[in-house]
C-alpha cells in the first residue's frame, strides 16, 4: 500500500492545482491513499495570511473540495481524506482560534509544524532576546516537546524545518542531540508520529525532514512514522518516495502510518515500487 499524507490546495495562496488533480496524479502512480493537508486558517497576521494560508470562511470550501475528490477516487481505488496542517507555537494563546477550527470539524488527520521563519516566531524570540544560533535550534525542540505533548497533533511535520530559510546558519543535529531525543521520546511516549517529509530535498542542498541522523535515533526509540511529500503540485506527489522509502527499511522501519478520522492506521513499510 502507497500513501503520502501531506499536500495543499490552491487556497493557501502559494500552491496550483485543485484536488482532484492532485489525485489522479497519485492515482497514475500506484497510490492507493492520499490526505490534503492545507494550512490552518489563523488570526494573528504574523502567522502569514494572504498568499500563506486560506482564511477561515474558506474552510467550507476546503472540505467540499477534498470530499468531491473523493466521490470521484472511490471507484477508481483511491481513498482520499481530508486534514489539515496546525501549527505549533509557544504562546497558547495565540492558538485558542486554532483548537476551536480544529475541534469544530470532522479532520482526519492533525499535522503539527511549527514554522520558524513566521514572523510570529521570530518576533517571539527577539522579545526574549534569543540570538545564539544554537539556542534558537534548542529552542525550537523544545516547543516541538511542547507541541507534541499538547495532545493536539497526530504527527509531528517536518521536524527539523528550523534547518531551513535562514532561520540559523548551519543546523548540525549532533549538536542538538539532547533536545532531539527528548523530542523524539515526548512523540514515542505520546503515541504520536513525526512525519517524514520530503519537500526537504528540494531546497537546496537540504536534506530530507528529519535528517537521516534524527531518523536513526527515532528508529532506535521506537517512533512510529507518517510520510508526506508537502506537495504544493499536483506532480510533486511521492516525490523521493522511491528511494527514501528504503532507506527508511535499511534504518529498522518496518512500518509507515497514516490516520482516518483522527485513528491511527498502520501499514507495512512500501519499498520502492512506486512508478515515480
Ligand atoms: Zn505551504
Ligand atoms: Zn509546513
Amino acid at each position: 500500500m502507497n500513501i503520502d499524507c501531506h499536500m495543499h490546495t490552491p487556497l493557501c495562496g502559494h500552491a496550483s492545482g485543485a484536488p482532484i488533480e492532485y489525485a489522479k496524479f497519485a492515482l497514475s502512480k500506484g497510490f492507493d491513499l492520499i490526505t490534503f493537508t492545507c494550512h490552518i486558517p489563523m488570526e494573528w497576521e504574523a502567522f502569514g495570511q494572504k498568499g500563506i494560508r486560506m482564511q477561515r470562511d474558506q474552510l467550507d470550501d476546503y472540505i467540499e473540495m477534498v470530499n468531491e475528490a473523493a466521490e470521484a477516487m472511490k471507484p477508481e481505488g483511491l481513498e482520499v481524506l481530508c486534514g489539515i496542517e496546525a501549527e505549533v507555537f509557544p504562546d497558547e494563546t495565540q492558538l485558542l482560534p486554532m483548537d476551536e477550527i480544529l475541534n469544530e470539524y470532522p479532520w482526519d488527520f492533525v499535522l503539527g509544524s511549527l514554522h520558524a521563519h513566521c514572523y510570529s516566531y521570530i518576533d517571539w524570540l527577539k522579545k526574549r532576546k534569543v540570538k545564539d544560533d544554537h539556542l534558537i535550534a534548542d529552542c525550537y525542540f523544545r516547543h516541538l516537546i511542547d507541541g507534541a505533548q499538547s495532545g493536539r497533533y497526530d504527527s509531528m511535520s517536518h521536524p527539523d524545518v528550523i534547518r531551513t530559510y535562514g532561520v540559523v546558519r548551519d543546523f548540525i543535529p549532533e549538536d542538538h542531540e539532547e533536545v532531539i531525543r527528548e523530542f523524539l521520546q515526548a512523540v514515542a511516549d505520546q503515541d504520536i508520529c513525526i512525519e517524514v517529509n520530503t519537500s526537504g530535498l528540494n531546497k537546496g542542498a537540504y536534506q530530507v525532514h528529519p535528517d537521516p541522523l534524527i531518523l536513526d535515533w527515532a528508529s532506535e526509540l521506537g517512533v512510529k512514522l507518517t510520510i508526506g511529500s508537502d506537495s504544493h503540485r499536483p506532480d510533486s506527489i511521492g516525490q523521493h518516495f522511491d528511494w527514501i522509502q528504503p532507506m527508511l527499511i535499511k534504518k529498522g522501519f518496518k512500518d509507515l502510518h497514516y490516520f482516518r478520522g483522527r485513528k491511527r492506521q498502520r501499514i507495512d513499510m512500501p519499498g520502492a515500487d512506486l512508478k515515480c
